[in-house]
């Protein structure tokens, strides 16, 4: 062993091959945390000095190659100021330096995931060599930020500055594959082969058959451009990349400003921008958001394990209801391998729930990502029913009936006769209380809330809704089954609305308000949707559906009458009484078709105004400011109550809660991000102004006691 550390061992073999090992000790994957860095640098300066070396080959021992970064300690390093960050990158792009100048060839052998740190790790050695099981990519500006080992540097002069922008501005992954095709990697090899492989590339390199020397060259000079062709690839390409990362996400457009400067440069220099840029990015309050983001994703995720982990084992659902819901949930269970049986009291219901479920496979065989024989197995996992055949062989039940109180308890209760004496109920209703459905069932302890969010399929959020008498056990086995669905599940206690649709309403409250006192419903959408949300609240509630909407607030307002509860007509009342249900029926705040693809496209309907005329009230100009401000106020405000309340458990599930139950904008990183990002006490301030409108506004007293005692809410969650 010629070197040996906590994560990086070096080999010398008897013919002088040189092995470099990734093998972090108390890990299951490799990452770039700063020890590693120190250890790489060890490890390489040791090597430069050893002149017989005929070549080495680098590995990893784990599953992955290097999955990246540790995001936790840079998040911790971006609370330096800019120069201080430039500095740190700088010095760590010594290492990978060093590494590429090495006295002897170098082939990366890719057997696993190499994202991010770890494919700069790969491109600063000669060759690369990858497996089928490769994962490759940069996603550093999915955080917000920019590659800062050399991503931008080498990558462009690797596979072309056209491919290294798709690479680096996507932030994309690939396949070992794709890779290959536009050449970030020499050969695809099976796992076996990889290490025969790089030592065949080592031999040719020795034997002069292929020059590591001119690769070197040509990574470390300027990329070969004429002037045209410059202007050419960066003028199209920014365009492209700015319009499809829009006015929020600067990361993007950055890492081709800095693909740009730096193509006319020599490796040093060319890092340096790549350091520069980095730095600058590293301190926007978008990056701090998606970082956040991402941490708090891993904290959710390793919370919810270890629930699963004592949950039980759900390989067969029953699903009653083939509706919209019922359909795409016992869709989502099958595409990830159980077996469903969806029972319906209609045959219509259960033709169209299969239709659908076949509609959205073909879509993944059209694609690509399944064969045709896949998705026959699939389907072939659905059993459709107009009986409770089968039910008695599920684990676990999930109920979509109708919402109403009486239907979803007679259901319940019949379901229950069903099922087997261990097995676990659960309703997707999206407002009734799970407390009061459980009141019909003989085992309240098994049965809780699993709400499913629409359309199944994409939104990634389920909340699993605790009951008075659910067990700890049962919520444990619903964790389990909403992640092995490729769901990311919160837990939630029972109230009106549970978190997501208990927060959504007041923002609905806030919408209604100000159409009655005189704003515009379009303008409204227009200035919601640039302060990032994906549609405005008018288009939000015609997603939804009006029937659907205007039901889901008289129970909110039934549940919180003080601030959800109001006696004048609201602009959606009117609408659903002149029978426009949204989308469903082409006809709510806008008027829909269908396009050529089949989509709905909404524009304006004259005949709206003259039907919501008399819920306005007022004539009142709003700034762009005002409407956001009276539009989040309610919503954040919700969210705090519910902290307090225990309804959600904690600061990270809720934001996440909303991210990923109803888009909120990404990059402000939740409501409580959004919250402390304008200040708590400049918040407060800024609610004061709006008490006239009643009790949606009214702060909780533990928010002024936060902003008096200089609070985070997330302060106990990062130090733990
Ligand atoms: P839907 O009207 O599309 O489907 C309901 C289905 O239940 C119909 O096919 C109906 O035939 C069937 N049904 C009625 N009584 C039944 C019974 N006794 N046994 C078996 N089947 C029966 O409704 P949906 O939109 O799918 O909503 C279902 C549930 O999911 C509701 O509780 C709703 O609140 C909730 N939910 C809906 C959405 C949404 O956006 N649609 C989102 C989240 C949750």
């Amino acid at each position: 062993m010629v070197y040996q550390g906590k994560t990086i061992s070096v080999a010398l073999d008897d013919d002088q091959l040189a092995v470099m090992t990734f093998n972090a000790e108390t890990e299951s994957i490799n990452k770039f945390d700063l020890a590693t860095i120190e250890e790489l640098r060890s490890a390489v300066s040791h090597l430069a000095t050893l002149s017989h070396v005929r070549g080495m080959l680098i590995q990893s021992a784990k599953e992955s190659f290097i999955v990246g970064a540790d995001i936790r300690q840079f998040h911790a390093l971006f609370a330096n100021d800019e120069s201080a960050i430039e500095a740190a990158v700088i010095d760590f792009n010594q290492v990978f330096c060093q590494l590429e100048d090495l006295p002897f060839p170098t082939v990366c052998l890719i057997d696993g995931i190499a994202l991010g740190g770890g494919l700069e790790l790969a491109l600063s050695a000669d060759f690369r060599v990858a497996s089928p099981k490769a994962r490759l990519g940069l996603p550093e500006v999915k955080l917000g930020i920019n590659p800062g080992f050399g991503g931008t540097v080498r990558l462009p002069r690797v596979i072309g500055i056209d491919n290294a922008i798709e690479w680096i501005a996507t932030g994309k992954e690939y396949n070992a594959q794709a890779a290959f095709d536009v050449g970030v990697v020499d050969a695809v090899v099976s796992s076996e082969a990889l290490r025969a492989a790089g030592l065949h590339l080592i031999e040719q390199a020795n034997a002069q058959k292929i020059s590591y020397k001119q690769r070197r060259k040509e990574k470390t000079s300027p990329v070969l451009l004429n002037d045209m062709e410059r202007i050419m690839a960066f003028t199209t390409a920014k365009g492209l990349v700015a319009s499809q990362a829009g006015p929020h996400m600067p990361a993007p457009l950055t890492s081709v400003k800095s693909i740009e400067k730096s193509a006319s440069l020599h490796r040093e220099e060319a890092l340096a921008v790549e350091a520069r840029y980095f730095s600058r990015l590293a301190k926007t309050e978008v990056a701090g958001n998606l970082i956040a983001l991402f941490l708090n994703e891993q904290d959710l995720s390793k919370r919810s394990g270890k629930l699963a982990a004592i949950g039980s084992e759900a390989q067969r659902v029953a699903v009653v209801g083939a509706g919209i819901m019922g359909g795409g949930i016992a869709y989502q269970a099958a595409y990830k391998g159980k077996h469903a049986v969806m029972k319906d009291i209609a045959q219509v219901g259960l033709d169209q729930g299969m239709q659908e479920a076949t509609k959205l496979l073909s879509k993944q065989v059209e694609r690509g990502r399944m064969s045709a024989a896949d998705m026959a197995a699939t389907v072939g996992r659905i059993t459709p029913s107009l009986h409770y055949a089968e039910f008695a062989d599920a684990q676990v039940a999930i109920e979509a009936v109708v919402e109403n109180l009486k239907v979803k308890q007679a259901v319940l209760a019949e379901v229950e006769q069903q099922m087997a004496a261990d097995a676990v109920i659960t309703s997707n209703t999206s407002t009734l209380s799970i407390t009061a459905m459980a009141e019909s069932l003989q085992y309240p302890e098994r049965f809780c809330g699993m709400h499913f969010f629409n359309p199944v399929h994409r939104m990634p959020l389920v909340e699993v809704i605790r009951g008075a008498k659910t067990s700890d056990k049962t919520i444990a086995t619903v964790v389990k089954l909403a992640k092995e669905m490729g769901k990311t599940p919160i837990v939630v206690n029972d109230c009106p609305g549970f978190y997501v649709n208990r927060v959504l309403f007041p923002y609905l409250a806030a919408f209604n308000l100000l159409v009655r006192d005189g704003a515009d419903y379009p303008r409204i959408d227009k200035v919601m949707e640039k302060f990032g949300w994906p549609m405005g609240p008018a288009y939000l509630i015609d997603v939804v559906g009006l029937d659907t909407a205007s039901h889901a607030a008289s129970v909110m307002a039934e549940g919180f009458p003080d601030r959800m509860a109001s006696n004048e007509t609201t602009a959606l009342e009117l609408l659903f009484k002149a029978g426009r249900l949204g989308q469903k029926n082409g006809k709510g705040f806008y008027a829909y078709e269908m396009d050529k693809k089949g989509k709905p496209k909404k524009s304006l309907d004259n005949s709206v105004e003259a039907i919501i005329q008399p819920a306005i009230k007022g004539s009142q100009a709003f700034s762009d400011e005002e409407i956001i401000e009276r539009m989040m106020i309610p919503m954040c405000l919700e969210v705090v109550r519910c902290l307090d309340e225990k309804i959600v458990s904690c600061a990270i599930d809720a934001d996440m809660g909303l991210l990923m139950g109803i888009g909120f904008p990404l990059f402000r990183g939740g409501p409580l991000r959004y919250l402390e990002s304008i200040g708590i006490q400049n918040f407060l301030d800024m609610t004061n102004k709006y008490q006239h409108l009643g009790e949606l506004y009214r702060e909780p007293v533990s928010l002024l006691a936060m902003a008096e005692q200089g609070k985070s809410f997330f302060a106990q969650e990062e130090n733990a």
